[in-house]
């Protein structure tokens, strides 16, 4: 079966094709359907699997089109290197809509992000630290998030980001839908599972 039978606006799939994909990895085949149902989602998958179009589009169609300034769908990441690569995989497959995408991460002042914040956004990929700086600062409101990605979910744990994903979960919405990834499965995640995601489906590849 190939990528049409999601239930995937126009746009999507156009940008689906175009960016060469013309069937879905296993990842994606298990992960979406549950996804675009509104499913909490745990899915355990490498880099290298398709795991993060296996999250965006999803995100990407429940976000569908810019609207009000605030963001609605929040990816959080460990590294800026993987933020840079999701907001890469976002933007080419959201490039057929007006989705507007800002990445947020360390090594350079925030000014720019924090402008980017300030013209309005929909989707917003982060790593944990870099998010409370900034939500910190007043930027960030965090009231309209209905969607949220944690993706290296493991690798977040081993670097010590649990504190600062436990102060965000506290400022966003209880009622939202979550999307968890992790490399690995272990009783930590299983916890982390337990703890923060509601009725989860879980997949495997
Ligand atoms: P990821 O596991 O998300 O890091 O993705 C690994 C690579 O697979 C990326 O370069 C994607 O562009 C590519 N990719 C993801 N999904 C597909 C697909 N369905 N068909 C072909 N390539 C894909």
């Amino acid at each position: 079966l190939g990528f049409d039978s999601f239930k995937l606006n126009k746009q999507l799939l156009d940008a689906v094709a175009e960016s060469g994909y013309s069937t879905p990895t296993p990842i994606q085949e298990k992960a979406i359907p549950l996804a675009l149902a509104g499913h909490d989602v745990l899915g355990i998958a490498q880099t290298g699997t398709g795991k993060t179009a296996a999250y965006i589009l999803p995100v990407l169609m429940k976000t569908k089109y810019a609207q009000g300034k605030h963001a609605r769908a929040l990816i959080l990441a460990p590294t800026r290197e993987l933020v840079m690569q999701i907001e890469e995989v976002a933007r080419q497959l959201g490039k057929n809509t007006d989705l507007r995408i800002v990445s947020l991460y360390g090594g350079l002042g925030p000014k720019t992000q924090i402008e980017s914040i300030e013209a309005g956004v929909d989707i917003l990929i982060s790593t944990p630290g870099r998010f409370m700086d900034i939500y910190r600062k007043g930027i960030i409101y965090p009231k309209d998030f209905k969607t949220m990605v944690l993706d290296e979910a493991d690798k977040m744990m081993d670097m010590g980001f649990m504190p600062q994903i436990r102060s965000i979960l506290e400022v966003i919405p209880s009622k939202r839908q979550n999307l968890l990834f992790s490399a690995t499965f272990s009783s930590r995640i299983e916890n982390l599972a337990a703890e923060f995601l509601e009725f989860p489906e879980r997949v495997e590849v």
